[in-house]
């Protein structure tokens, strides 16, 4: 168990022989990338490898295997809608590739147009984009880099956390806007230091959040379906909670760090957040609908949540309007911290091999696997549709 969470995923190039022989034996199949648009920034800038201008590294990684005759690429950002580019080569896409920072949504109507589909790979970690029960009956294997961005994602957090707690944002504001009231912040500024701070998970993030806050001298907290080891708990002198009510209840300071799935889908609604203590944060860079949208606003709303920071939306990308850009005392982000320089890399190159493995039959490393022969293989998942109630639950 604790190896599995302390490792890293470090990824590594795949055998281009193999690659070459299997390449020229077989028809050409479509691989559909979905991903975000980069700009200015990303014609600059070659190491954003996650944006359609550079494509994981992927036209580079076939021209060097001289996969051409093997793979059609189709990269593109345009993901909504009927006549959108994905949604017209899903029939055709024997792989699909997409990310949670802009993620191709593979719900049941999608799936049952993808006809060709065998694999769908997730460039980052989460694959609460692809309904995982329509890929068990169809055989589909889902795929994700697993660790690839597990440190970038718990700074992140570790940095929200003080930013709600210390009262950043309106203190950074201040400064831009030529003020200086130093009363105004101080009345909502508190150290870190003496409080309850708990993850709900505590699989790959949530241990290296956990790990990130024991110098603060807080009180830790986590609830997790599974009991991380003894000595981690004594090691970081940590409380374990058999329910998210209970650690809900004590906690000053809430990060979620669970995946999206059916039981944990609008986890923290109306009745769990009336449960969390009067003056509480919550950081939420796991899923955006882990949360009751609204529930949430009206929370805060009542000063009963005193801050909420995160980076995740559903559905994303967030619209102009979507409430929690309005509300207050937030210090929400886009959807980029497990996207960091050092992220993209290492999920790039975890992407080209799965797809080298999956090309050359090989087996893919067993931590990648969420959905595989028919079965959610990962302990972090559950079986069911995240996808579901795109309309009517936000
Ligand atoms: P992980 O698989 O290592 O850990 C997930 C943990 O969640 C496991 O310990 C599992 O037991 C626990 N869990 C699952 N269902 C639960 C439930 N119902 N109740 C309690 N615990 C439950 O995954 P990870 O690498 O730590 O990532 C966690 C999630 O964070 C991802 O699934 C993804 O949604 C999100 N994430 C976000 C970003 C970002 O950029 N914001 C990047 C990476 C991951």
């Amino acid at each position: 168990m604790l190896s599995h969470i302390l490792r890293k995923g470090v990824l590594s190039s795949n055998s281009s022989t193999l690659i070459r022989r299997y390449a020229s034996t077989n028809g050409q199949q479509t691989v559909l990338v979905v991903l975000y648009e980069g700009g200015e920034a990303g014609k600059k800038n070659k190491n954003i490898l996650g944006c359609v201008e550079n494509a994981l590294g992927l036209r580079e990684w076939i021209k060097e295997n001289k996969l051409d005759n093997r793979l059609k690429l189709v990269v593109t950002s345009d993901k909504q809608g009927e006549n959108s580019l994905a949604e017209k080569t899903l029939p055709e896409a024997s792989v699909v590739i997409s990310q949670p920072f802009w993620p191709c949504y593979l719900d049941q109507t999608r799936i049952d147009k993808a006809k060709k589909l065998k694999l769908a790979i997730t460039a980052g970690v989460g694959s609460d984009h692809v309904n995982l029960e329509a890929a068990c009956k169809r055989g589909i294997t889902v795929a994700e880099v697993s660790g690839s961005n597990v440190v970038s994602v718990a700074e992140h957090v570790v940095m929200q956390i003080l930013a709600l707690v210390r009262n950043f944002i309106p203190a950074y504001n201040q400064v831009v806007n030529g003020e200086w009231d130093i009363a105004k912040i101080a009345d909502k500024a508190y150290d870190l230091e003496n409080k309850h701070v708990g993850t709900v998970a505590a699989g790959r993030i949530g241990l290296r959040v956990l790990q990130r806050l024991k110098p603060f001298d807080v009180h830790l907290h986590y609830y997790d379906k599974f009991r991380l080891d003894k000595s981690i708990e004594k090691e970081l002198n940590v409380t374990y909670h058999s329910s998210v009510e209970s650690l809900a209840k004590v906690c000053d300071v809430v990060t979620i760090n669970c995946p999206l799935h059916p039981e944990t889908e609008h986890m923290f609604d109306k009745k769990m957040l009336s449960l969390m203590k009067k003056g509480s944060y919550i950081v939420n860079t796991a899923r955006g609908k882990i949360m009751d949208r609204d529930a949430l606003v009206d929370a805060i709303k009542s000063n009963h949540i005193e801050g909420y920071a995160g980076d995740v939306w559903y559905p994303q990308p967030a619209a102009k309007d979507h409430p929690w850009r309005s509300m207050p005392r937030h210090a929400m982000t886009p959807h980029y911290s497990g996207t960091t320089l050092d992220a993209q890399a290492r999920y790039a190159a975890g992407v080209r091999e799965i797809l080298g493995n999956w090309l050359n039959e090989r087996p893919q490393r067993e931590e990648y696997l969420i959905v595989d022969k028919g079965k959610v293989v990962s302990r972090a998942y559950t079986e069911g549709d995240a996808t579901k109630g795109h309309s009517e639950k936000k």
